[in-house]
């Protein structure tokens, strides 16, 4: 067993001499069998959160009322959760209500894909009730149960079924694909930031074409904001792409590029996305870098506002996209070699400029601005005399 599950068995040996059953649930059971490296570790247990608490000095409700108590080990914070059914599900989303049970067969009955739905024992057995380890050798990403009652109980599994497509590159089984053509207008029940991790998931995977695919052929994407009007672009990447991207701003800024966005229209789309206001600060200044590498018209100017991190998330998103693109240290290198990489490295500031007698106000500001672009376009050195001569000269010129 991996070093994660050993560092977590005293968690579990506590659980069962307490007379309770405990077993690793979920994606790291899926990850492991796999071959792959794990994440976090959940463990599932027939006691009930009271009871789970009771055995513990240190605990955290982080989802009481669904049955979670994260156990604190040595800095190490282990998710446990009380087997548990669903019911309701009135909304598509959420259960109404959940249900706590002593049996290990229900709790793994509620979970989404077979590959999803396996338990591991301390002593390295496997429970497997619905065939996962067949799925999982077998390449499958299958419901468990009746695909259709699945997504219609909760939406978000066929964005999970696509993203785990997309990360394992796995086929996903005919029946759970006919499940997502029946239900996707239902994913507009979902909350956009949950529809959000997933998408963004989906692109950060191996196989992105393998996710983009099913996305597109079950007709998923009409229901995700604003992708009704960019079949044809999405079509495209999924052709394009040849591995996932290497971090959520690239994958926007690769979306905002294939769409052909602009400034403001990358605004829009992050907002109907739910993003933060960095990342779509981000996404606009990348994405404009892109374009400027795609035409081969990336000067110093671009370089400077660009900065080192967002041009390297532009040029691999010019690779992917077989626009133009640099090789990486040719861009950076360029980029090092600027004379100033921020404001505050000009040799003079607002305040040897008003000692050197220059009014505060707005031409204060607007000399900065001009000397700064002066000196990143090798105008000008980054030498104090020279660039307050050139400032007085600047001012007198405008007046
Ligand atoms: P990851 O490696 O991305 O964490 P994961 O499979 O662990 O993948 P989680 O979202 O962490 O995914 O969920 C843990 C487990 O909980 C899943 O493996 C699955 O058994 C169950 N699960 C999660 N979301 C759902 C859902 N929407 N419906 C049913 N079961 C779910
Ligand atoms: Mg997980």
């Amino acid at each position: 067993l991996p070093e994660e599950f050993i560092k977590a068995r005293p968690i579990i040996d506590t659980i069962e001499a307490a007379g309770y059953a405990a077993y690793y649930v979920g994606g790291s059971v899926r990850d492991t069998l796999l071959g792959l490296p794990i994440h976090d570790v959940d463990i599932a247990t027939s006691a009930y959160p009271e009871e789970v608490k009771a055995l513990f000095k240190r605990t955290v409700d982080t989802g009481i009322e669904h049955g979670t108590v994260m156990i604190l080990d040595h800095g190490t914070g282990y998710e446990t959760t009380t087997f548990r059914t669903e019911s309701g599900y009135q909304d598509y989303r959420r259960p109404d209500s959940v249900k706590f049970v002593r049996s290990l067969k229900e709790d793994l009955n509620r979970r989404d894909f077979t590959i999803n739905a396996l338990a591991l024992k301390t002593d390295g057995t496997i429970i497997d009730y619905f065939d996962g380890l067949t799925d999982l050798a077998e390449h499958r990403i299958k419901a468990v149960g009746d695909p259709e009652k699945r997504f219609n109980e909760d939406a978000l599994r066929m964005m999970r079924a696509v993203r785990f497509a997309s990360q394992l590159n796995f086929e996903i089984d005919p029946e759970t694909i006919e499940g997502i053509k029946h239900h996707g207008p239902l994913l507009t029940k979902i909350a956009v930031e949950r529809i959000h991790v997933e998408f963004v998931k989906m692109l950060l995977g191996q196989w992105p074409s393998k996710g983009l695919d099913v996305f597109m052929a079950t007709g998923l994407y009409q229901y995700c904001p604003d992708f009704k009007a960019y079949q044809e672009q999405l079509n495209h990447l999924r052709d394009q792409l040849k591995r996932g991207l290497s971090n959520e701003t690239a994958v926007w800024t690769l979306l905002a590029s294939v769409f052909d966005l602009s400034w403001k229209q990358v605004n829009q789309l992050l907002k109907d996305w739910k993003s933060a206001n960095q990342l779509i600060e981000d996404v606009q200044v990348a994405t404009q870098a892109v374009s400027a590498i795609s035409n081969h018209s990336v000067d110093d100017w671009l370089l400077y506002q660009t900065g080192s991190e967002l041009l390297t998330i532009a040029n691999e998103v010019a690779q992917q996209l077989d626009v133009f693109a640099y090789e990486t240290p040719d861009l950076l290198n360029r980029y090092q070699v600027l004379q100033i990489h921020s404001k505050k490295e000009l040799a003079v500031s607002g305040q040897d400029l008003m000692s050197a007698g220059i009014k505060p106000g707005p031409q204060l500001g607007q000399a900065l601005s001009f000397l700064e672009r002066q000196v990143v376009e090798n105008h000008l050195n980054n030498q104090t005399q020279e660039l307050l001569s050139a400032a007085i000269k600047f001012l007198n010129e405008k007046a």
